[in-house]
């Protein structure tokens, strides 16, 4: 093991997440392809081996320090652009069954790539449009844990993602810096969406000490059939 992957097994452990050597060996491979396809294409501005583990995986896998993926079954991952969260948490959980959803095809085919040769079994990757893909009825009021980070602001997330969300179900939005206005924001968007603000989790990265936010909802009933709307509204005119 190198030091960044002892450092961050030390970090995750303390958090209640064991690693074996088959899983640190995953995060490797997926960290050399994340690092080789970048060069061929736009997946992240961090490539850096201890600035990947902290900014990308550490702070994916932080998810499950607040909910409990051992009681998580299906997850959905929306705007996954190089697979975060969601396979950062499947190399942790393995039991997940992970469907991930991005608009761009070349991302698609490099989370394809990686799960191939990861060998991660359960894990779908679908190319298409939140706003549409929802509305099949294979994804739509579906799934235990829906989350996304870093792709939009929470009143127009809540109606690309909550409709993935089963009644009762979660879908857990990760934010940077406070999300206190988002948060403000959003109340409208909530209700329209049947769903409800129960947590927001604060943590900051074990090194960088950057602030990061886990906002928590809670899906109260099926979306109504109006939501989303047509692809590109629910972000371009988010209800506010
Ligand atoms: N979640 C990743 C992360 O934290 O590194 C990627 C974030 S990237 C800034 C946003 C991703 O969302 C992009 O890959 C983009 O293609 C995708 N995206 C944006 N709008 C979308 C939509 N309406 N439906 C599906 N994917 C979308």
């Amino acid at each position: 093991m190198n030091s960044t992957e002892t450092w961050f097994a030390e970090r995750l452990q303390e958090r209640g997440v064991a690693l074996s050597p088959l899983q640190l060996q995953q995060f490797q491979t997926y960290y050399e392809l994340l690092v080789e396809w970048n060069e061929k294409m736009n997946l992240t501005g961090i490539t850096e081996r201890e600035a990947v583990y902290e900014k990308h995986f550490y702070d994916s896998v932080s998810l499950s320090f607040f909910l409990n993926m051992n009681e998580t079954s299906s997850i959905a991952d929306i705007g996954s652009g190089a697979g975060f969260p969601s396979l950062p948490l499947k190399i942790c959980f393995p039991h997940l069954k992970v469907t991930i959803v991005d608009s761009l095809n070349k991302r698609i085919q490099f989370l394809q790539h990686v799960v191939e040769r990861l060998g991660l079994q359960d894990v779908f990757c679908v190319h298409g449009r939140a706003e549409d893909i929802s509305r099949l009825a294979a994804h739509r009021d579906r799934y235990d844990l829906v989350t996304a980070r870093a792709v939009a602001r929470l009143s127009g997330l809540n109606e690309l993602c909550l409709p993935f969300v089963r009644r009762g179900g979660v879908f857990a939005s990760m934010k940077g810096a406070d999300p206190a206005e988002e948060v403000q924001e959003s109340k409208r968007s909530l209700s329209e969406l049947k769903a409800k603000l129960v947590d927001i989790h604060h943590l900051k990265l074990p090194f960088e000490q950057s602030d990061r936010h886990i906002i928590v909802i809670n899906k109260l009933a099926e979306t109504p059939a109006k939501y989303p709307r047509k692809a590109g509204l629910p972000l371009k005119q988010p209800i506010v």
